[in-house]
């Protein structure tokens, strides 16, 4: 089915966990709230542009492997198009449209001057080596070579890419363009045009939101118990500056287990067990549990910050927390929404609580043509105040609009995508 089948389509039966159907049903509500006109709907519904891609790869045995890739521009209405890559083994179209139309909603609540993009390679990069890595890093990249760049679309790191697959990705291109074009992607190493702060933006903007979400709620964070899901950058770097502030974690996962400590875990020695084993098998300051569990464990605030699909009708019943920060994307599905919403659980919805990602990945685009790098505590303090204000604003949209947090953030998004999208016109 192709995404303006999947957009014309009247009433959508697609399976709970299909996150382009999970996108457009939460873009319905809204784009009703905001009375848009079918022809506007459309066209933001319909990603612009989508590439398949796929990548001959040597392995290092010998072996030849052909991986599917996709680049997908859901919209440059707001300026070029910005996202990320990731590598994933279930990786497909669907998951790649959803997070490109994510990216787009997500620029605009914190009114970047970006549209919206994702990119994917279907590989499982656990089983790869780093030298397979870069020869799919730099396949990718030459593939997708002609719709990316500063001025176009510009990719940034996400479930399982970083600062080195970052850096191969603008070599990649600056070799083919004889030149050194540090601005066609941003989360780089320091140094080589990478924002100081870029690293731990998604998670400092979480825990913005976290300190929003409990002043509204009225939660003393010293005497809260919080549970991450995943403990890759987004949730490992959550945890710990929660840790540093006295917060308590409780429980922490990733993609095998999870460990629990009812008393509290000391987050920097997880992350020390998991860069030193890639596992938190043999972590010895807390009790294993499953991912399922993690998520029904009795908590205040739970942070789902590992991939999409997690919180579902099968399981939104169970849960035990009064608020969730979305640092995933897509953790929650749409069916999952109204059941949350009937236990009186806030959400601070993905699209607005894991931006800081792409405010820093703003700033260092900005760095990056300016020529001119800033310092740390003028990073973190311009995130604060963005995620701060977008929060807000948010929040506003809802008790406005008599809607919960996801709601009100879409509205908050799609009007000001909309509004652009009309002042620039039909091109035709
Ligand atoms: P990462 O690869 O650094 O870490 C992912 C973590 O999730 C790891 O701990 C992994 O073990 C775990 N995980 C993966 N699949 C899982 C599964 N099926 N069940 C349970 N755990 C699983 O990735 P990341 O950059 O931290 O991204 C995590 C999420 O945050 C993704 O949804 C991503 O799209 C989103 N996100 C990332 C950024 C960013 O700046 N990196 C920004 C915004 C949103």
């Amino acid at each position: 089915m192709s995404a303006s089948d999947t957009a014309v389509r009247p009433v959508r039966e697609a399976p709970e966990h299909n996150p382009f159907e999970a996108m457009l049903a939460r873009f319905d509500v809204a784009a009703d709230v905001l009375g848009l006109d079918d022809g506007m709907k459309k066209i933001l519904q319909t990603p612009e542009r989508e590439l398949k891609v796929a990548l001959p790869v040597r392995l290092d045995d010998g072996r030849l492997a052909v991986y599917d890739g996709w680049r997908v521009q859901h919209s440059s209405a707001m300026g070029p198009c910005k996202g990320g890559i990731r590598y994933s083994p279930y990786v497909d179209v669907d998951e790649v449209r959803a997070l490109a139309a994510w990216m787009t909603w997500k620029c605009a609540i914190v009114n970047v001057p970006f549209g919206g993009a994702k990119g994917g390679v279907r590989c499982n990069a656990r089983e790869l080596s780093t030298a397979e890595i870069e020869r799919v890093t730099r396949r990718y990249t030459s593939a997708i070579m002609d719709i990316i760049g500063p001025d176009r679309d510009v990719p940034a790191p996400d479930m399982y890419t970083n600062e080195q697959v970052m850096a191969w990705i603008m070599d990649t291109y600056s070799m083919h363009r004889r030149g050194t074009h540090t601005g066609v992607v941003t989360g780089k190493p320091w140094g080589l045009g990478g924002s100081m702060g870029r690293k731990e933006a998604t998670g400092r903007g979480l825990l913005t939101m976290v300190r929003e979400a409990a002043r509204v709620k009225k939660l003393d964070l010293a005497k809260a118990n919080v549970v991450v899901q995943g403990s890759g950058n987004v949730g490992g770097t959550i945890a710990n500056l929660l840790h540093e502030i006295g917060v308590r974690v409780t429980a922490i996962s990733d993609i095998d287990s999870a460990v629990v400590n009812e008393k509290g875990l000391d987050i920097p020695a997880v992350l020390e067990h998991l860069e030193q084993h890639r596992t938190l098998e043999g972590f010895a300051g807390g009790t294993r549990i499953s991912n399922e569990e993690l998520l029904t464990l009795p908590c205040e605030i739970l942070v789902p910050a590992a991939s999409e699909n997690q919180i579902t009708s099968a399981n939104a019943a169970k849960l035990k927390c009064q608020i969730i920060v979305e640092g995933a994307n897509g953790p929650t599905t749409a069916s999952a929404d109204s059941i949350l919403d009937e236990n009186d659980v806030f959400v601070i919805p993905d699209i607005l609580a894991n931006a800081g990602g792409v405010v820093v990945s703003y700033f260092e685009w900005v760095q990056d043509r300016m020529g001119i790098f800033w310092e740390e505590r003028d990073v973190n303090t311009r995130l604060h105040k963005i995620m701060q204000k977008a929060f807000r604003q948010v929040h506003r949209r809802t008790k406005k609009a008599k809607v919960n947090m996801r709601t009100g953030a879409y509205i908050e998004g799609i009007d000001r995508v909309s509004y652009f999208t009309r002042m620039r016109g039909l091109y035709a």
